[in-house]
């Protein structure tokens, strides 16, 4: 067994006597999706708990100053009360359902917090169901996922502002927030004067993310050779932090298509970074290169990037068993 889904949905059926629909099944699923639990727990204090708190019907139950639970204001109800009350929340609520149908939860696309399923989908298929930070798998510890930078800080709901995290890299990363939240938002935005990946004149970005941006290479290797920039000032490509490197990767398949898109005399790209001076790197702000290749562009293009050392770019020359035509 890899999750907990095969557990669930057995125990939906033993309860059922054998038989439950999809929706049952889902909604027994979704009660143990902790950031679904965690996201409606949310609204329960912020919203429903304050009103009925205000109005008296309810009271918080408290464990020092955070609310744990709720307990209803009333005199003991008797078995008929009860459920004639819940009676007539099950109409009110199918009432509101009639009326007003799925529009009720449109607010939530406007909210904060709120991750889209597809969304959620695409964040998680793209980090491999694995922590971004420490690579726990999903079949170890659930998953969230979370705006980068947050909605109520001008995050968009762009797949490049999204990350997905285990249960305990997110709660280490909300403790730090809570202390050092501006630190880690200000670390994205480091910039250094003097460099001029940092100091770019906007016309010369040609797409951006919310963590990088793609430039024309002002010397280009062939037509369409492009940059594509991590937002932050860092200088070596293993400093990238996981979301800039998703940001890049995303921004890489954006240029390529639209590479292809332009030319369609383009049949392959070298995809390349140049790390540290020893490696040829001349620009000390991470970038990568996105160079369109066409056939016949050179005589021999086998090895490709082996031609960083041009002696060694074709080892089938080099290391080819010999053959009788050889001798
Ligand atoms: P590196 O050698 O660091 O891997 O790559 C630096 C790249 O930046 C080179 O391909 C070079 O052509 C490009 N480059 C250098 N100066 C500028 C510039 O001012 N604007 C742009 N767009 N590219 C530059
Ligand atoms: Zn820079």
């Amino acid at each position: 067994m890899s999750h907990i889904y095969q557990p669930v949905m057995l125990k939906v059926l033993l309860e059922n006597y054998g038989e439950a629909s999809v929706d049952q099944i889902a909604s027994a699923l979704l009660t143990y999706d902790q950031s679904q639990v965690e996201y409606y727990g949310t609204r329960t204090k912020q919203m429903v708990g304050k009103v009925l708190t205000k109005n008296g019907v309810v009271e918080p139950i408290k464990s020092g100053r955070a609310t744990k639970g709720y307990r209803l204001n009333s005199e003991a109800l008797t078995e008929a009360q009860r459920a004639s009350l819940i009676v007539k929340c099950d109409n009110s609520i199918s009432d509101y359902l009639d009326k007003r149908g799925d529009r009720i939860w449109q607010h939530r696309a406007s909210e904060s917090g709120y991750v889209s399923g597809s969304t959620r989908y695409n964040v998680l298929k793209r980090a491999k169901y694995r922590c971004e930070l420490c690579g726990a798998h999903e079949s170890q510890i659930a998953l969230h996922v979370d705006h980068i930078v947050p909605r109520s800080k001008g995050g968009p709901d762009d797949l490049s502002n999204f990350q997905a995290l285990c249960q305990t890299c997110n709660t280490n990363k909300r403790a730090e927030d809570d202390t050092n939240f501006r630190g880690v938002l200000n670390s994205y935005r480091h910039r250094e004067v003097g460099c001029i990946f940092c100091e770019l004149e906007a016309e010369r970005i040609i797409s951006e993310n919310e963590l990088c941006v793609a430039i024309k290479d002002a010397f280009p290797v062939t037509d369409h050779h492009t940059l594509i920039i991590p937002k932050r000032h860092v200088s070596d490509y293993f400093e990238l932090y996981q979301p800039e490197r998703n940001a890049i990767d995303q921004m890489l398949h954006e240029q390529r298509q639209s590479i292809l898109g332009q030319d369609d005399k383009v049949t392959g790209f070298n995809v390349g970074i140049n790390a540290g001076a020893s490696a040829g790197q001349t620009v000390f702000h991470v970038h990568v290169h996105l160079i369109p290749r066409r056939k016949d562009d050179v005589e021999d293009p086998r090895g490709g990037v082996r031609g960083v050392i041009p002696t060694k770019q074709d080892y089938l020359r080099e290391n080819r068993p010999p053959s009788p035509l050889d001798y």
